[in-house]
């Protein structure tokens, strides 16, 4: 039974954010890897790793700039797809809690058979 719970896009307190950092990156149990929701002061909505995410609070903290204060957490969660997107911070991969997938960068090819059966 599937029961899609969408969480209220409610900011974070910082302290909110530090007791989830503090927390590891990583599911416990489980051991999942965990990504963030984040939005910027532009309101442009991005996910960010863990280590992204201190990385751009301890700047945001030395650098009083506006550009860092409109910068808001709005979740943590474990992406259980691969997703084409990238970090927003350091535009590296996004880890799915079941690894990458041996998917080829295959141009034009429409093989996608591991995707789920629609009926
Ligand atoms: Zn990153």
């Amino acid at each position: 039974m599937t029961n899609d719970v969408t969480p209220p896009l409610v900011p974070w307190t910082a302290a909110d954010v530090k007791r989830s950092l503090d927390g590891g990156a990583h599911t416990f149990p489980g051991g999942y890897p965990i990504l963030y929701l984040v939005r910027d002061a532009y309101r442009e909505e991005g996910i960010m790793h863990p280590k992204c995410v201190r990385e751009v609070l301890r700047e945001a903290a030395l650098d009083d700039d506006d550009s860092a204060s409109g910068w808001v957490v709005l979740g943590s969660f474990v992406l259980w797809e691969d997703t084409s997107s990238v970090c927003a911070h350091c535009e590296g991969e996004l880890e799915s809690a079941y690894g990458p997938s041996p998917v080829e960068d295959v141009e034009g090819a429409e093989e996608t058979s591991s995707k789920e059966d629609k009926r």
